[in-house]
């Protein structure tokens, strides 16, 4: 259900229907939950620019994609320096995800920009997987650009065959820190003619960047009508998002109980703890010897047999 009452600068997620329902579009704000991945994950302005733009795509895509519950995780594997970005996004609008080489810094492009697409890599793929819950599959695509919104529009036209069109920001201050950054999906549904189509392309080219946008005020529901001028748009929905992650202690000493008793004793034996790390939210858990002593002895019992 829509909720109206999300203060102006929430992150959020905007559902905006037109043309009798022939066109969809969604606006993602996500300027706090980069924010967040930064802080977490020290990130450069270059590996922040190519993080956000997947945070915000993995945002637009799971709400694109998924029905009334379910995930999507997105992996880029580009042969660029910044070595592949995982994404893991919810239809409830919690999101995570992390790059490989987080410091990573290289040259502007001509145009003064930071080079996101020769990070990323323009050799290589996207794999997206989706898990409703009670299903799961991937589909793939081979990287057009690095640039990563040009990379969610041709995934999803040939893995999905959804015509659509997807524009990411994320934009840097001088001092390092993330100003604005989201983005939007223009889709055409099903009924959609030639006439429609050609109209919102229009639109779409005729629009400034996402960014520049958001950085003047534009709320996001303003941005998805600046998108559908001419046509007649509707609110489905205004929905909050957040950088969050699953990961919690409980969920590490059941990764751990799954190496059996014997690998654990020999972690007490040698380090006489153990340190866990979550890739996505940089988060460290410390397993004290007894913990992982006591771990060890509820895995063996009769009939056990991970003692070799
Ligand atoms: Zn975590």
């Amino acid at each position: 259900m829509a909720d109206l009452a999300l203060p102006d600068a929430a992150d959020v997620l905007v559902k905006v229907t037109a043309a009798d329902e022939r066109i969809r579009v969604l606006v993602v704000r996500c300027t706090g939950v980069v924010n967040e991945a930064q802080r977490r994950h020290q990130t450069s302005p270059l590996a922040s620019v190519a993080l956000g733009r997947a945070l915000a795509g993995g945002l637009l895509l799971s709400a694109a994609l998924m029905k009334d519950q379910g995930r999507l995780t997105i992996r880029v594997v580009g042969k660029g320096p910044l070595g592949g970005i995982l994404v893991d996004a919810g239809h409830d609008g919690s999101v995570r995800g992390y790059v490989a080489h987080p410091d990573l810094d290289l040259p502007l492009t001509e145009g003064g920009l930071l080079d996101v697409g020769q990070a990323v890599g323009r050799n290589g793929f996207m794999y997206v997987t989706h898990d409703s819950g009670e299903a799961t599959y991937t589909g793939v695509v081979e990287l057009v650009s690095g640039e990563l919104g040009d990379d969610f529009t041709h995934y999803l036209a040939h893995s999905e065959q959804i015509p659509a069109a997807v524009s990411l920001g994320t934009q840097i201050s001088g001092e390092g820190e993330v100003d604005v950054a989201g983005g939007l999906l223009v889709q055409l549904l099903p009924g959609a003619g030639d006439e429609i189509a050609w109209r919102l392309e229009q639109n779409v080219k005729a629009m400034p960047p996402f960014s520049h946008l958001a950085r003047a005020g534009a709320d996001p529901y303003d941005i998805a009508l600046s998108a559908l001028g001419g046509f007649n748009a509707t609110l489905v929905s205004r929905q909050e998002v957040r950088f969050h992650c699953q990961c919690s202690e409980e969920r590490v000493h059941r990764a751990l109980a799954s190496l059996g008793s014997a690998e654990l004793r020999a972690m007490i034996a040698e380090d006489g703890k153990a340190e866990v790390r979550c890739h996505f939210c940089n988060l460290h858990y410390q397993i004290s010897a007894e913990q992982l002593g006591a771990l060890a002895a509820s895995l063996v019992g009769p009939g056990d047999d991970d003692v070799t």
